[in-house]
């Protein structure tokens, strides 16, 4: 049974912020019954002015994992009594409940193989998609070499390989060009896990989510994954 003060903006909003990340842990705990090598479930607070932008810390048995939990938008906007229900719970934490432990679910169980010649493992990074990891060293073929391979199971027939590209790729932005002389831009990408955020460098207002352009005044904008920097 999901705890109802997860679901409901009145039940919830009437709590305490103590409560209200104690019972988050709970939520947390109870998604990953019977994961492995899970020891204690905490919910860290944001920053100031930012309190609600919360992240789970999941201790394990060898050591610390994090991940996302709510922004601190979608928590004020939950509480927020202007807004219609039906929209506000839409953003329910049990939601962004369910979401984090998918993501630590996959991260924290990944199988790996180590042989005289090197390392794999494989996660999960999303239904669908198996990754590998290889770190190899052989002395006698003299290469060494840290290879990432998505394998993606059922991809459509018809997918556009570039677009494919573009969904696994991560790094800076390339411009690359075919034998053929014809260029196309690699999109750049970050893999951080977080809400996203647009940034409007024109009047300073930002937004949650990925926009193409500001929602305020219509220039163009920044997107940046909220990420906060780690701590010990
Ligand atoms: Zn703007």
């Amino acid at each position: 049974m999901p705890d109802s003060h997860l679901l409901d903006p009145d039940l919830w909003c009437a709590l305490s912020f103590l409560d209200q990340r104690a019972r988050l842990a709970d939520a947390i705990r109870a998604e990953l019954e019977g994961s492995p090598g899970v020891q204690e479930v905490t919910i860290e607070a944001g920053g100031r002015g930012g309190e609600y932008d919360l992240t789970v810390l999941l201790q394990t048995d060898v050591g610390k994992l994090r991940t996302p939990l709510w922004s601190h938008a979608r928590a004020t906007i939950f509480c927020d009594p202007s807004v219609h229900p039906a929209n506000r719970r839409q953003l329910a934490p049990a939601l962004a409940v369910r979401e984090a432990a998918d993501r630590l679910r996959r991260r924290l169980d990944v199988p790996y193989t180590l042989e005289s010649r090197g390392l794999t493992l494989q996660l999960s990074p999303e239904d669908g998609v198996e990754r590998s990891w290889t770190a190899e060293r052989s002395l006698f073929r003299n290469r060494t070499a840290v290879t990432r391979e998505d394998r993606v199971l059922d991809a459509a027939p018809d997918l556009d390989v570039r677009d494919l590209l573009a969904h696994f790729y991560v790094g800076p932005s390339l411009r690359l060009v075919g034998p053929d002389g014809q260029a196309l831009l690699l999109p750049e990408s970050i893999e951080v896990e977080g809400p996203t955020v647009s940034l409007c460098p024109s009047c300073s207002r930002w937004a949650e989510g990925a926009h193409e352009s500001c929602p305020s005044c219509g220039a163009a904008v920044d997107v940046v994954i909220a990420a906060r920097p780690p701590r010990r």
